[in-house]
């Protein structure tokens, strides 16, 4: 992989829509930053002397059950920010701030794909700083019972996926990409929130989902499907589940040189694996410089 250049937005981004979780309409617009300022998400109508700043990192999370939320430390919180966090991966993005009118980024259609539209729309800019790399130098695991993402040093990004849930339309799928592989980014960035319809009605119950619906999610009964339109991709379940991870991994802030192998992800399991490659690599950059100095 040869040293990139970090980039921005060439215009603001503006896009509205529902909350997934709260059902309230919520704006956002995303707009330039100047080189090394990172994604920062930048919250309206907080209190008096809260800070409306929130960054995206994998410290900040706070909440990561059917969806990611992060949190500064005042408590302020913006909600499901790994859709639009993904698009900013898929584009290369390292500087933006994205201004929210609500707690929550919109779900659109469940996907990362009007996110991708619209930053192509608005176009990209390079700028004169360098792209930071995080390079995996040893490897790191996360488990959590019979789930687990494991990272190993390679040459460049890869990433495969499993899922298993056997007893639905889902079953058992799994994907591979490479860096490279342009063609199934853009069908991973189209793939669509999926739920069981069990899990509606608990979250329906416990007031968490009240924007969602069939136009945002897939919501699979048993051996079918509930929506009219048809799957956009045999493999959408376990694409989505890459969307995700793509979309939690990119709160690091930079692209991982390293192989990733997740199997039944989650935003928990995303988010404890982000923390664990930043730890990671400072430790790497310790032993670094460790050998530095003993050369
Ligand atoms: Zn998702």
């Amino acid at each position: 992989m040869g040293a990139e250049r970090q980039r921005t937005l060439k215009a603001p981004v503006q896009i509205s829509g529902i909350g997934l979780h709260t059902g309230e309409e919520c704006r956002i617009v995303m707009r330039p930053m100047s080189e090394n300022s990172g994604i920062v998400f930048n919250r309206a109508g907080v209190g008096v002397g809260q800070s409306q700043l929130i960054g995206a990192d994998p410290q900040n999370v706070v909440r990561a059950c059917h969806g990611t939320t992060l949190a500064n430390t005042d408590g302020v919180s913006i909600a499901t920010v790994e859709h639009v966090m993904a698009a900013l991966a898929i584009c290369s993005i390292d500087n933006v701030v994205i201004d929210v009118s609500g707690p929550e980024i919109p779900i659109l259609d469940g996907s990362a794909a009007p996110f991708l539209e619209r930053i192509r729309e608005a176009g990209v800019t390079t700028q004169t700083a360098m792209r930071e790399l995080i390079v995996v130098e040893s490897p790191i695991v996360v488990v959590e019972g019979d789930r687990s993402i494991t990272i190993e040093p390679a040459e460049k990004f890869e990433l495969s996926v499993e899922i298993d849930f056997e007893d639905c339309l889902i079953g058992r799928q799994s994907m591979s990409i490479g860096i490279d592989d342009v063609e199934l980014m853009e069908q991973l960035a189209r793939s669509r929130t999926f739920c069981r319809l069990y899990e509606v009605e608990a979250l329906r119950a416990q007031n968490l989902i009240r924007g969602g619906s069939l136009e945002n999610s897939i919501v699979v009964d048993g051996s079918k499907m509930l929506n009219d339109e048809n799957l956009r991709d045999p493999n959408e379940f376990v694409l989505h589940k890459a969307l995700d991870l793509i979309g939690d991994l990119y709160l690091l802030g930079a692209p991982i040189q390293g192989r990733i192998h997740a199997n039944k992800p989650g935003h928990d399991l995303n988010t404890r694996a982000a923390i664990a490659i930043s730890q990671g690599q400072s430790a790497g950059i310790s032993a670094n410089e460790q050998v530095a100095a003993l050369g």
